[in-house]
């Protein structure tokens, strides 16, 4: 694998962080090209468990290179919040093994207040956000209103267009959400503690990977959220403000003429969805609480619980066309182990009739779940680490899966540990 990027095929929390701690054994550089500090990327191995929301999940890997590409939205106090935490567990981060992009925009501190401020606004309305200021940050880089992380190496010039910024940014604040205004004392102040801490890990990533290619170095692009969440193909409006999918993967990551080789979409073995928006699939009551419990489905940055279904196979086969995946990894099989039978979402019910094709997001409201169960294997299967030695019921509901979303499955992980994965290749 030369070139692979590893993204989800649903809502998000597939387990995408598991995968790529896997797979960085066999990668050299590994790169997170979209997304922000809005998820949360759970990793457990030998150093303890960690929640990632922005540093790649090579980090854990000695002799991996990380690289946080111009395609993410760069908080400079969480980074460094989350830095220290993996770094007060033993785990080595320099500017060796950490690179950040000149090129990566910086989430300013307006932009987590004004992502609660227009949640507020919104009320009932709302979307549900994180509050971690991604809209906002998105919408002020594509006004190119934000500032790059390598303007820090020119402080003269940094001072000149924070005023700027300062002064348009005010009028939003107090004018439309009669906030305090913010002045240029604090946007020093955050200069000069918070983006000094990430400074020495600045470099220009772009011209590091184009060297890492002509090297032949084997990359990995790591994506954060999953194919419904993509601002483009997602369920809009209840998407991220970033693309999720693998095709922006080479200009996300500074390395525009990459061809990925390989997409492994990571699909979770049932529904889960975070925040607001259509999940055709949801199931409600004690079936869902006892399958949230069992998956501990509670979200790693906000801790809400995760709202949960049966897998969704229309939007499954989406995801993986969106995402032109060519493999999946199918996480969380164990959890359904407590299962007699195991619900499948295999069509949905729109106008009268039966479609196994996703609908447009407006329509989403309207589609009803068409339901099948197939048997479950009612044993614990956390220890397997062979197909062959799967209960016949569990490789019947991956074969369907596979068969159903037309891409073939060639990891099932069993367990949140490294080990605990079954490789069918
Ligand atoms: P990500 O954002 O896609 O990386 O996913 P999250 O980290 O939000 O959620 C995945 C959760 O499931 C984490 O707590 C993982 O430790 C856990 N996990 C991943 N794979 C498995 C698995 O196969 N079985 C079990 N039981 N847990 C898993």
């Amino acid at each position: 694998m030369a070139n692979c990027a590893i993204v989800g095929i649903n809502w998000g929390d597939e387990g995408k962080g598991r995968m790529v701690d896997l797979f960085t054994r066999n990668f050299d550089v590994v790169v997170r090209f979209q997304g922000g500090g809005n998820a949360g990327h759970t990793v457990i191995n030998e150093h303890g468990k960690f929640a990632l929301h922005l540093l790649p999940s090579g980090i854990f890997r000695d002799g991996v290179v990380n690289i946080l590409g111009n395609g993410v939205a760069l908080d400079p106090e969480n980074l460094f919040t989350e830095m220290q935490d993996v770094l007060s567990k033993g785990v080595r981060i320099t500017p060796e093994n950490l690179k950040i992009s000149d090129r990566a925009s910086l989430l300013l501190p307006w932009h987590r207040e004004l992502d609660e401020l227009e949640e507020q606004r919104l009320a009932d309305k709302k979307f549900g956000s994180t509050k971690q200021g991604i809209a906002p940050f998105y919408s002020d880089k594509y006004q190119k209103k934000t500032v790059l992380a390598g303007e820090l190496f020119y402080p003269e010039e940094l001072e000149e267009h924070l005023e700027s910024l300062l002064e348009w940014k005010n009028l939003t604040l107090t004018k439309v959400y009669g906030a305090r205004p913010y002045t240029m004392e604090m946007l020093r102040e955050w200069v000069n503690t918070a983006c000094e801490n990430i400074r020495p890990y600045i470099c220009d990533t772009g011209a590091y990977l184009r060297e890492a290619q002509a090297a032949g170095k084997n990359i990995l692009f790591e994506a954060q959220l999953g194919s419904l969440r993509d601002l483009d193909y997602g369920i809009h409006p209840y998407t991220t403000s970033s693309n999720t999918t693998a095709a922006y993967a080479p200009i996300g990551s500074g390395l525009p003429s990459a061809k990925i080789t390989d997409v492994v979409g990571v699909v979770k073995a049932y529904s889960t969805c975070v925040g607001e928006g259509p999940f055709v699939c949801e199931m409600f009551g004690e079936e869902a609480e006892a399958l949230r419990k069992a998956g501990a489905e509670y979200d790693a940055k906000t801790g809400r619980p995760r709202r949960v279904g049966p897998l969704d196979i229309v939007a499954t086969r989406y995801g993986v066309e969106v995402q032109a995946a060519t493999e999946l990894a199918l996480t969380k099989l164990d959890v359904l182990s407590y299962l007699e039978k195991i619900p499948v979402c295999t069509h949905y019910l729109l106008n009268g009739e039966q479609t196994d094709r996703f609908p447009f997001p407006t329509a989403l409201k309207d589609a009803k779940p068409v339901i099948e169960y197939f048997d479950g294997w009612n044993c614990d299967i956390s220890g397997v680490r062979r197909w062959e030695e799967l209960p016949g019921e569990a490789r019947d509901y991956v074969t369907y899966l596979e068969q159903a979303v037309g891409c073939p499955i060639t990891y099932v992980s069993v367990g949140p540990e490294r080990d605990s994965i079954i490789i069918r290749k």
